[in-house]
């Protein structure tokens, strides 16, 4: 924000931020499905994409956007790293709920034989492995739209413990329709709604990302404990302010 005499003049992204404030307010206390369809059919209606895992919270909210709009784009980052079980589940959970629009996105040639030519970098730097493989493809994906939903909720860690259900993120908004969902929550919904779980809860997998770095999780754990285990690191970038670090300082 800069100020000029008596004047105060707002960049885009204190528009936005100013944008998203208003929606929270206005908005967040209606409910995941309402805060949905007004995003959906009012705010954001063409210009929006659900981004979805298909991990193991996330028959949920493609449920809830299905119900809304099937044809609503779903994007999905395949890393390259992933489960096999989680492509499949992507594939079975979309035929089941009857989403028309799932664009499975992956990282640039050019930036895996550049950085990552052996596929071991998450060995070495996994910033930089998140960086090419999640963040990047994402990026480009999101480019055509102007907000997008995304699954997170307040309970998953401390970094999100005041979770909005509007904030900006890298000039657009974003939508966080389950902000205030427990675990239960979220159970008790798949339940009530016969939603298949992905295969890997089963085998003690209750949070579930790339395969190199996701591990089982033990009874009584916290259920992210098992991604990154011993890797100092907790989240892949895609929801850190600038998405995470830039490689090489080369901007891409
Ligand atoms: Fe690479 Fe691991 Fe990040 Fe997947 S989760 S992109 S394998 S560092």
């Amino acid at each position: 924000m800069a100020l000029s005499d008596d004047v105060v003049t707002l960049s885009e992204e204190d528009l936005l931020a100013v944008e998203a404030a208003s929606y929270d307010r206005r908005f967040g206390r209606r409910g995941a499905k309402e805060i949905l369809r007004i995003a959906i059919r009012d705010l954001f209606e063409g210009e929006i994409a659900l981004v979805s895992s298909f991990g193991a919270d996330s028959s949920v909210l493609l449920h809830l956007v299905s119900q809304i709009d099937r044809n609503t784009p779903v994007v999905f980052v395949d890393t390259g790293k992933l489960f096999g079980e989680t492509k499949r589940y992507r594939d079975d959970l979309s035929d089941r709920l009857g989403l028309t629009d799932v664009r499975s996105v992956s990282p640039a040639a050019e930036d895996l034989a550049v950085h990552d030519p052996k596929g071991h970098l998450w060995v070495s730097d996994n910033d930089q492995c998140c960086h090419i493989r999640k963040v990047l493809p994402l990026q480009r994906a999101l480019g055509v739209f102007s907000a997008w939903i995304s699954g997170r909720k307040r309970h998953q860690s401390a970094t999100r413990a005041s979770l909005p259900f509007f904030e900006v993120d890298e000039g657009r908004i974003k939508v966080n329709p389950l902000a205030d969902w427990r675990a239960s929550d979220i159970l008790q919904y798949a339940r009530d709604h016969d939603l298949p779980p992905h295969p890997l809860v089963a085998e003690g997998y209750p949070s579930i990302g790339c395969m190199p770095c996701t591990d089982k999780v033990a009874p009584g754990e916290d259920p992210r404990a098992g991604r990154w285990r011993g890797m100092g690191k907790v989240e892949c970038g895609i929801h850190l302010p600038n998405h995470g670090k830039q490689i090489d300082g080369s901007g891409i």
